[in-house]
């Protein structure tokens, strides 16, 4: 027999796996570098600032105690505890310690949340532009992705008619998150209201992404897991990445209802097994310990953005809305004449600025382009410089 292909088959559902595209972009950026050029990175989702050392500590004096074995893989119960605690005071609510799992970052309760829950032909409502994983875990379980549009014009808030359109008899998970990656917008208390309402009308899976909720400027970010009707089907993530500059360590948490709490511990055991004993004494000690690195760290990022939207609105062509939360500025290049694509493939390779375009967020961005403010000011600066250039 002969076979016309030089290697076994794959299985079909991985031509199904998106992406994020910000792990592209910074792959090309680099092969720039090493090529000579100085490119600005305007296009990584993780804070510029060092993990705080009392984390590190926490992490170093663990392993030197001896944790580095394997540990339970729902996690420690000290963070499970930690966790609960961190995610049930500023939202008002009672989180027992057992209902909260520990995983490899906010991602897996993403993907393994989608994999439990939505099988061949169920629908997935998530945010677009949105994290670009939502789409892309949605179609590998074989579900239908259903983009609920964020509109500029609307400063990017969910339409509670719009959402209350898309919803089906086959709806069966629910995605949000705010603050917003890639828009930085905070969902409202009246806006949540609206969509609570909506959401009670169906017996969906609730997805709350809420891993940028400290990172907010002089607004609240209310949580759809304080609406007491919604949270027996609320699994609520926040992770240690982005708040305590701890992306590379891996350790994100949920709140995750009964039903869901063995499977997604299943899909732990059968992939990663746990987080690293070590990580998890670390994150006890940045969910429990001194706030100040990440005040700092916010007070900065609020400087930036301040100049970044200032720079943005003078550009000819580019109009920015001024984000609440997150480190994106999510800006309108429409009246520039090109698309964000375009104009993101141009800022590489003549200007050697990496920028994401709103096309890496969804179908409804086409014309925006996300620029990451996780950067030093004097760099922030010279990429906004350098666009401006690549305009006059
Ligand atoms: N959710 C959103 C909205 C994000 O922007 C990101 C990272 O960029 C994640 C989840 C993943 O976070 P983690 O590093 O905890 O897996």
């Amino acid at each position: 027999m002969t076979l016309d292909r030089s290697h076994p088959p794959l299985a079909s559902g991985v031509s199904e796996l998106g992406t994020e595209s910000a792990f592209e972009v910074l792959a090309r950026a680099r092969a720039l570098e090493r090529a000579g050029v100085d490119v600005v990175h305007l296009e990584i989702g993780e804070p510029d600032f060092p993990t705080p050392a009392h984390v590190i500590a926490a992490a170093e004096a663990a392993m030197r105690r001896g944790e580095t074995g394997y540990c339970p893989a729902p996690g420690i119960p000290e963070l499970r505890a930690a966790a609960a605690e961190y995610l049930a005071a500023p939202r008002g609510l009672t989180i027992a310690p057992e209902e909260v799992l520990i995983a490899t970052g906010a991602k897996p309760f993403l993907f393994f949340t989608i994999l439990a829950c939505v099988g061949a032909g169920d629908e997935v409502l998530y945010p677009d532009p949105g994290f670009p994983i939502y789409r892309s875990a949605i179609a590998w379980a074989g579900g239908t992705p259903v983009p609920v549009p964020l509109r500029a014009r609307a400063g990017f808030a969910v339409d509670p008619d719009e959402l209350a359109s898309l919803v089906s008899p086959r709806t069966r998970l629910v995605i949000l998150n705010s603050p917003n990656n890639p828009t930085g917008a905070v969902m409202s208390a009246e806006e949540l209201d609206a969509v609570a309402q909506v959401l009670e009308r169906t017996d969906a899976w609730i997805l709350a992404d809420e891993v940028y909720a400290k990172i907010l400027y002089d607004v609240a970010s209310p949580s759809l897991a304080s609406f007491p009707q919604l949270r027996e089907r609320i699994v609520l993530i926040d992770s240690c990445s982005k708040t305590f500059a701890m992306t590379g360590w891996r350790c994100g948490f949920a709140a995750v209802p009964e039903p869901l709490r063995h499977p997604l511990t299943r899909f732990f055991i059968n992939s990663t097994s746990c987080v690293p004993p070590f990580v998890q004494r670390a994150a006890v000690a940045a969910l429990t310990g001194p706030t100040d690195a990440v005040d700092e760290m916010v007070a900065t990022f609020r400087a930036r953005r301040d100049v970044v939207v200032a720079r943005l609105n003078a550009l000819p062509g580019v109009s920015c809305r001024t984000p609440q939360g997150a480190f994106y500025a999510f800006c309108d290049v429409s009246g520039t004449g090109f698309t964000g694509a375009d104009l993101a493939e141009r800022l590489l390779v003549e200007q050697g600025v990496a920028v994401l375009a709103g096309s890496a967020f969804g179908e409804h961005a086409d014309d925006h382009l996300r620029i990451s403010y996780a950067a030093a000011l004097p760099r922030i600066e010279a990429g906004l410089q350098r666009f401006g250039e690549l305009l006059a």
